[in-house]
C-alpha cells in the first residue's frame, strides 16, 4: 500500500498544478475535478491557505437558485519564488522566478574556469540583483535548481567533471543550499534543456523526445514515457562522446572521432582553420566566431561550407544512433551551432536517412527556446525540489 504521506504529497501537487491556470475554485469543484474526497481537498487546501500558496477569492455562484454561494480561493504567484541558475562554459545565468514558475528577471556574469567555488560564490550577487529587478524579497526564494555543463550526478549533487570549466568532483549541491540557505538539486544542462523543451517547447504533450544541444560541447535530455531519463549514473544522454569517425580527431574525453570533436563549436573553427591550410578558399580569418562562419556559409564561402557540411554529417550519424536505439517521437535540436540553416541540415538529414531504419517516423526541429538551460533550472527549483 502507498505511504499516505506521499499519496497526500501527490495529491497536493495535483492541486498546486490545477491551480496554476489562475482559476478561482471553490473546494467542492476541485473535488469534482480531481476526483478526491471532499475532507481531502479541504484539508489540503486549508494547509495551501495557511502557506499562502492559495489565498480566499470571494465567493462564486450557488450550484442551485437560493443555495449557498461557495467560497473559492486562488493561487497566489507571490507566494514563494524559484531561482534557476546555468552554469555554463562561458556565462554564468540566473534567473528568478515566480510560484508559478514565470521567469521575471535574470542576470549573468562570465563563468570562473578553473575556480568552482568562486563561480559558486559569484552567484550570490547575481541572484541579488536579478530579485531586486524582479521586486521579490530574497527572504521569499524556496529553492534553487542549478543546470550545469559537466557530468552530473544529481542524486548525490556532485558535479563530477566539468571539462570546459575544468572543475573535478565538485559537491555543487551542498555549496548551493549553504549559500542561499534553502534545498537544491543540480542537473546536466542536456537534461535541464530537455525539461524546458517539454515544459514550454516542442516537447509539449510528446512522451518520447530527445533534445540535443550542440555548443561547446553536445549532449543530450532524453526523455521516455514523459519523464526525464538519467541513466544508472545520472550521465544517460552523452551522445557528444558516440563516435561518428573514423581516425577523426582527438577528443578531450580521451577516444577519437567523437560528435563533440567534429560538430561543437569549437570543432567546426577547427575544421574551419584546416581547410583553410588544405587550401580551401576562405574569407575567414583564423580567430573567427561561430557567429561569423555561419554568415559565412550563407554567403557560399567554401571553408565555412565544408565546416559545417562536415559537423552536419556527423550530427545525422549521431541522431540516427539515437533514432535506432530509442524510436521518439521528436529530436529538438538547439544550441548555437542549430542556428546555421541549411548548409547543414541537409547532410544532417542525409545522414539520418542513411544511417536510420526505415519506418521510425521522426521529426526533427530546432528549437525555439532562447535559454533553455535557465528555463530548465527554473523548472527543477520549482517541481524537483521536494517541498
Ligand atoms: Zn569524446
Amino acid at each position: 500500500m502507498a505511504d499516505p504521506r506521499t499519496v497526500r504529497q501527490l495529491n497536493r501537487q495535483h492541486m498546486i498544478e490545477l491551480f496554476s491556470d489562475g482559476q478561482a475554485r471553490s473546494r467542492a469543484a476541485v473535488a469534482r475535478t480531481t476526483g478526491l474526497t471532499k475532507p481531502s481537498v479541504s484539508s489540503i487546501i486549508d494547509s495551501l491557505l495557511e502557506e499562502e500558496l492559495l489565498v480566499p477569492a470571494g465567493v462564486g455562484e450557488a450550484a442551485v437558485a437560493g443555495g449557498r454561494r461557495p467560497n473559492l480561493v486562488i493561487f497566489n504567484p507571490d507566494a514563494r519564488a524559484y531561482v534557476g541558475v546555468h552554469l555554463g562554459v562561458r556565462n554564468s545565468s540566473v534567473a528568478v522566478a515566480d510560484a508559478l514558475g514565470r521567469t521575471l528577471a535574470r542576470a549573468s556574469a562570465p563563468s570562473s574556469v578553473g575556480d568552482a567555488a568562486a563561480g559558486v560564490n559569484r552567484l550570490e550577487p547575481l541572484v541579488r540583483e536579478a530579485a531586486e529587478r524582479a521586486g521579490v524579497p530574497v527572504t521569499r526564494i524556496s529553492s534553487v535548481g542549478v543546470s550545469v555543463s559537466g557530468l552530473v550526478d544529481h542524486r548525490s549533487g556532485r558535479c563530477l567533471l566539468a571539462p570546459n570549466l575544468d572543475w573535478h568532483d565538485v559537491p555543487l549541491r551542498e555549496w548551493v543550499e549553504e549559500l542561499f540557505g534553502v534545498p537544491a538539486v543540480i542537473y546536466n544542462e542536456a537534461h535541464a534543456g530537455a525539461l524546458a523543451e517539454q515544459r514550454f517547447g516542442w516537447g509539449d504533450g510528446i512522451a518520447n523526445f530527445v533534445r540535443i544541444m550542440v555548443d561547446t560541447g553536445i549532449g543530450a535530455g532524453v526523455v521516455l514515457d514523459s519523464r526525464l531519463f538519467s541513466g544508472a549514473a545520472g550521465i544517460g544522454g552523452e551522445i557528444g562522446h558516440c563516435r561518428v569517425e573514423d581516425n577523426g580527431r582527438q577528443c578531450a574525453c580521451g577516444n577519437s572521432g567523437c560528435l563533440e570533436s567534429v560538430a561543437s563549436r569549437p570543432a567546426i573553427l577547427q575544421s574551419v582553420r584546416e581547410a583553410a591550410e588544405d587550401g580551401t578558399p576562405t574569407a575567414l580569418a583564423s580567430d573567427c566566431d561561430i557567429d561569423t562562419v555561419l554568415h559565412a556559409a550563407e554567403h557560399g564561402d567554401a571553408g565555412a561550407t565544408a565546416a559545417l557540411r562536415r559537423a552536419g554529417t556527423a550530427l545525422g550519424r549521431g541522431i540516427a544512433y539515437l533514432r535506432n536505439v530509442l524510436n521518439p517521437d521528436l529530436v529538438v535540436l538547439g544550441g548555437a551551432v542549430t542556428r546555421a540553416g541549411e548548409v547543414l541540415r541537409q547532410p544532417m538529414e542525409q545522414a539520418v536517412r542513411c544511417s536510420s531504419l526505415p519506418h521510425s517516423a521522426c521529426r526533427l526541429v530546432t528549437s525555439s527556446l532562447h535559454h533553455a538551460e535557465l528555463d530548465g533550472a527554473v523548472v527543477l527549483a520549482r517541481e524537483h525540489v521536494a517541498l
